[in-house]
């Protein structure tokens, strides 16, 4: 066995779905990512604004790197009760979430499997391990490896398995071999079968909030992932009530996409499952969170990085557009919440539901 092969077989035994090896060399896309950032798309996400040039090329984050191994690890968790996810009493949550943050099980992992390619080489070998966190063009790098095509959404979608996909990435300052990138944008090979979007713009269409301004385009600004878990501060008013129900994340895009609805594979990681305290919480329960309830309730989840303050202030959102008078009780005692920010979003959804719910 070559020594990549016997790096794909370890990933493999770590439990990964997905494994490739690509160039470290400048992304294919890193023109267009920088037209991105230039047309404001990234919002408020200073950290891609101000990592441009080393998210270009993974050569300024690592000047030894040669290879760059990506990994990919399956979410999908199969569709929940239908009594419970289209409630909209209840929030929604997206399926990434749904469990343990996955950096904290992806990252001991992919760690493990550096550790292995340094030990397999015999030498110390320069290494970086990110897990969606560092300035790496991760989808990039991953149809270069043959994971897969970006498709429309802006999703990396595997021909077998789908989009619901993790992803991770070693800069490995080794030479080795190289899978076979995709043919042309929006398309790519993985295992002989290949995949695109054709002619097909559901999820161009399906978007509540309308964000994609073009195919294979996202504006951050508009994008109910970012304003639910990224924006820290007050949503803007005209894309409230088009947010329904969803109170983190949003997999409208992905949900409406013929390739993870019949490729889509369940995940192998115990760490996920539709709990629906996580994944659909009763609203007016959430409304009530003190700090410390905050605190117990979702500690190790991926909810935590949208503190009590953001989490309520979607919440607010969603019992406004469920515009039931049961929300009222909840809202009117929001409206004494120390932080600001609540306080503005249950004014909102108070003038919502109508001028008897002031
Ligand atoms: Fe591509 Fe259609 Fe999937 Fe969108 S919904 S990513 S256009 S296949």
């Amino acid at each position: 066995m070559t020594l990549t092969e016997r790096i794909k077989e370890k990933a493999y035994e770590l439990g990964f779905d997905l494994v490739g090896v690509a160039p470290a060399t400048r992304a294919p896309h890193a023109d267009a990512y920088a037209s991105w950032v230039d047309a404001g798309y990234a919002a408020a996400m200073g950290y891609m604004v101000r990592d441009v040039a080393r998210r270009q090329d993974p050569c300024h984050v690592l000047p030894d790197a040669r290879s760059v191994v990506v990994v990919g690890l399956s979410y999908f968790v199969a569709n929940p009760p239908a009594d419970l996810w289209d409630d909209p009493s209840r929030g929604r949550v997206a399926r990434y979430a749904w469990g343990l943050d996955y950096h904290d099980v992806m990252t001991p992992r992919l760690r493990q499997l550096a550790d292995f390619i340094t030990r397999q080489a015999r030498r110390d070998v320069q290494h970086r391990v990110y897990v969606d966190t560092g300035p790496v063009l991760e989808r990039d790098f991953a149809v270069q490896a043959g994971l897969g095509f970006i498709g429309k959404n802006t999703c990396l979608i595997n021909p077998t398995m789908g989009s619901y996909l993790f992803l991770g990435e070693i800069l490995v300052g080794l030479e080795l071999d190289f899978d076979e990138p995709a043919a042309r944008p929006g398309v790519g090979g993985t295992r002989g079968r290949v995949g695109t979007c054709g002619a097909c713009t559901r999820c161009l269409k399906v978007c509540p909030t309308r964000a994609f301004p073009a195919p294979y385009v996202l504006d951050g600004n508009r994008c109910i992932s970012y304003l639910t878990i990224e924006l820290k501060g007050s949503i803007p008013p005209d894309l409230r009530p088009l947010m329904g129900n969803w109170i983190f994340g949003c997999d409208e895009c992905q949900a409406i996409c013929p390739w993870p609805r019949r490729f889509a594979q369940p995940t192998r990681a115990s760490f996920l499952r539709f709990d629906p305290n996580l994944a659909a919480p009763k609203l007016l329960d959430l409304m009530g969170l003190t700090d410390e309830q905050f605190r117990a309730r979702f500690r190790g989840t991926p909810l935590w990085r949208a503190k009590r303050r953001g989490l309520l202030r979607n919440v607010a959102v969603a019992l406004g557009n469920w515009g039931d008078p049961q929300a009222i009780p909840a809202l009117r005692r929001a409206l004494d919440d120390p932080e600001p920010l609540i306080r503005e979003h249950a004014a909102w959804a108070l003038a919502k539901l109508g001028p008897s719910a002031r």
